[in-house]
This record gives structure tokens, sequence and C-alpha cells, in this order.
């Protein structure tokens, strides 16, 4: 008999002492109607690597509707229920843990989403994607923390590899190809080469993905800490390809990336950015299928078109200091969203565009004259577009440095409104 492995200290080392004892009441819970419990997935596979991963996963023998309803009469948990897929998804404190029916899937057509029927755990385990993903650890109080490991992960783990379970996997699911692409990057594996074959073999099958769950797997890809490694392998292999032929994951994207992350936050990837930076050199026409395609929300697909049309007006910027005005600058760049210009400020080649668009960001575009449309209108101006005209001229004013405090602003704004009334208008 092979030594059994068991987890029971990394578990006690690795998670919050909160999180193990859920875990302990959860399986105590499920004993107590007559079904095992398991842990199961990437909770397993970060486990074993010592990676922190703290989203559980579990796989209940019995009813995990059922389990999860129990649970949330002891505890505070809010409650997501899938019963077409017998998983319940609780929240707990500031832990999300998932709990599904062990099962077995078959799928309708190739492509589809999978119908779920119970099955055992073995079967569970079987429908899953690679062998390093298809551990599971017992969590029934007499073999609490043995490892299950019916599909060789174990041995894969150690040699960093990404394999299938059988050789139909990428065609049942062809995502898989891109789950397997971000893991293999994620973690320094390769993606074993039986496995690699037939990847490249069912490419074409990414054609039975919907437009939104291709667009799901590449927000994952991008939400990586270093995304651009997952997009350049994706390019090479032809992946990339299949969302728009003209995506390319090279060095000029894996810089930008590499600038977008020191330009912004570093506790949160700046997905809508790496996007935006991804589409930069696609022609506005590639750039619309590319929305259409991947469902983008209005807000995304928006940053995306105002990026292309930003392209050819920073053409305008690309001057040396001095030849611009501020208001000038200002004109060109105000109404644009930020990730549509932190975009060009990222992929511009001239550093004049850089300079001048970085001006924009922190600090033209905050500008505002001190005296109001209501003030304008104490002063004589009648109510309608000229109130608008005349602000627009003592912002520029200001920045360019004519006007530099209120009473100037009124003194400038009155010689304009005298001027106005001799010529009978503005
Ligand atoms: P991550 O660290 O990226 O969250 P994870 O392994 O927890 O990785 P999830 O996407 O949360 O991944 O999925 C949980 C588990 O469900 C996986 O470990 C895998 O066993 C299984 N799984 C998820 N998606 C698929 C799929 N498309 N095909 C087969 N099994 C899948």
């Amino acid at each position: 008999m092979p030594k059994v492995l068991n987890l029971a200290d990394r578990i006690e080392k690795q998670l919050p002492p909160q999180l193990v004892e859920f875990m302990e009441s959860t399986a105590l819970i499920a004993g107590g109607l007559g079904w095992r419990l398991y842990l199961v997935g990437g909770t397993v596979r970060d486990l074993l690597l010592g990676r922190p991963n703290y989203d559980l996963d579990m796989v209940v023998e019995g009813d995990a509707l059922a389990l999860g309803k129990r649970l949330t009469e002891t505890r505070k948990t809010g409650i997501t229920v899938h019963s077409r897929f017998g998983t319940v998804k609780l929240r707990w404190q500031s832990w999300t843990i998932d709990i599904a029916t062990a099962r077995t899937e078959t799928y309708a057509r190739p492509g589809a989403l999978p119908e779920a029927k119970p099955g055992l755990l073995a079967n569970d385990l079987f429908r899953r994607d690679f062998t390093v993903n298809a551990m599971a650890v017992e969590l029934f109080s007499g073999r609490w923390g043995q490892l299950i490991d019916l599909y060789g992960g174990l041995k894969d783990l150690k040699a960093g590899l990404i394999r299938i379970l059988h050789d139909n996997s990428f065609i049942d699911d062809a995502t898989r190809i891109w789950r397997a692409i971000r893991y293999e990057q994620r973690l320094d594996f390769v993606i074993e080469p039986a496995t690699l074959r037939l990847l490249k073999r069912d490419i074409p099958r990414l054609d039975t993905i919907s437009g939104d769950r291709i667009r799901h797997e590449l927000e994952l890809a991008l939400k990586e800490s270093a995304p651009e490694k997952v997009l350049r392998r994706a390019s090479d292999l032809r992946v990339l390809a299949k969302i728009n032929p003209r995506l390319k994951g090279n060095d000029w994207l894996a810089e930008r990336f590499q600038a977008a992350r020191e330009y912004t936050r570093p506790d949160s990837p700046p997905v809508p950015l790496y996007l935006s930076l991804l589409a930069y050199p696609l022609p506005a026409h590639d750039i619309e299928d590319m929305i259409a395609f991947l469902h983008l929300p209005k807000t995304e697909a928006q940053v995306l078109q105002e990026t292309a049309e930003l392209k050819s007006v920073i053409k305008l910027l690309d001057k040396p200091k001095l030849k611009l005005k501020r208001s000038e600058i200002f004109r060109l760049l105000t109404g644009y969203a930020a990730a549509a210009l932190e975009t060009n400020l990222i992929a511009a080649d001239s550093p004049a565009v850089r300079k001048h668009i970085r001006l924009f960001l922190t600090k033209l575009r905050y500008g505002k004259s001190a005296i109001t449309g209501e003030d304008l209108i104490k002063l004589g101006v009648p109510q309608g577009p000229q109130v608008k005209n005349i602000l627009g001229k003592l912002l520029d004013a200001r920045l360019d440095g004519n006007v530099r405090s209120r009473k100037g602003e009124e003194e400038l704004a009155s010689s304009w409104i005298l001027s106005c009334t001799r010529h009978g208008g503005c």
C-alpha cells in the first residue's frame, strides 16, 4: 500500500484558524447527515505548493444545498444557491466558501455548460480540468487531512506539469485552453507535451465558446500578477488570435503592462488599463469587432473607443514645450475617460505627447475659474450660451496664467461684457 500523505499540518499552518474551525464543524454536520466532505481543487493544489489561497472549495458526497442551509442556521453566512449545478457559495466573515454536491457532468454539446448529476468524489474529480486541480483532502474526522490523489496530481505538481485528465478534455470545454495557459504561466509550470499537442489540435474548438465566457477568461488572465506572460504564451499558441487576429502578446505589451502597474495602485490589478493597452495597436474597426465579440460592458467599450479616438488627437500634442498653450492642451484632452488618457500616456512613443498628457492628468483637468455662471448673470450676462462661452474663456485665461485671482477674473469678465454690449452681442 503506498503511504498516504496527510496535509493536517499544512492546513493548520497555512490556513487561518477560523477557516480550519469552519471546515471541522462543516465536516461534523455533514458526518451527522451521513455524508463525507472534502476539500478540493485550487485550495489543495496551493496547500501543497505553500501558496496562500483562502478561497475554500469543498465537495460533499450528499447534498450541498441542504448542508449550506444548515450552515446558515448556525452561523452568520451569506448564501447564494445554484440549484442547477448543486452548488452553494457562502460568504462568511471575509471569506468565500464554495460547497458542491459531488457530481458527474455530461455536455449536451461541446462548449455548452455541463449538465450535473449526483455522483461520487472520484467522478467529481475526473470532470476537473487538470491533474493538479483534481486532488482532494478528507475532512471526515477519522481521516482528517488525508490526500486523495486518483489521477497523479501530486507527481505532476512535483514535476511542474499541467496535464488534462482525458483526451477529450479541451473538446468538452475549450475554456480549459485559457486555463492551462494561465496556470502554466502563474505557477511557472509547463503544459505537459501530450496535453500541449491536444491543446493545439483543439484550438478551433474555442469557436464553440461564447464571447461572454471568453471575456471572463481574458479578465482572469488580466488579474494575474504578470498577465503579459499569459498573453505572450496565448499569442505564441495563436489562442489570442481567436479573439482578434491582430492582437499580440509581445515585448511592447510587456513593457506597457509593467508601466501600467507602476502608474496605478499596487493592491489591485489595473484590468481596464491592461485591456485597452492590449487593444491599443488595433485599427478602430478591429476594436469595434472585439467589443462586439467579447460583449464588453458599456464603460469598458467606451474606454477602448476613446483610446482609439485619442490616438489621432494626441498627434497635435507632439510639439516641443512652449509651442502649446496649456489651454490648448486642456481643450484637446478634456471630456475623455481617464483610463483612455492613461492608456495613451503609457502607449505613446513621443516624450512630448506623454509630457502633455501627464500635465493634463495631474494638473490641468482640475482647473476651474473662480467665478461661476451665477456670478456672470449678476454681472449682467443674459442666461444662455454666452455664460458658458465666457466661463470657457476665463478658464483658458486661468490655465494660461493670464489671470490669477477672482478679482482679476471679474475685471476680465466685465471688460468682455462691456465690449459685447458695445458691439451689440458677443
Ligand atoms: P484560482 O487559483 O485561479 O482561483 P482555482 O483552482 O481555485 O484557481 P477556480 O476557477 O476557482 O480555480 O475553480 C475551482 C476548481 O474547479 C478548479 O481547481 C478545478 O478543479 C475546477 N474547475 C474550474 N473550472 C473548470 C473547468 N472549466 N473545467 C474543469 N474543471 C474546472
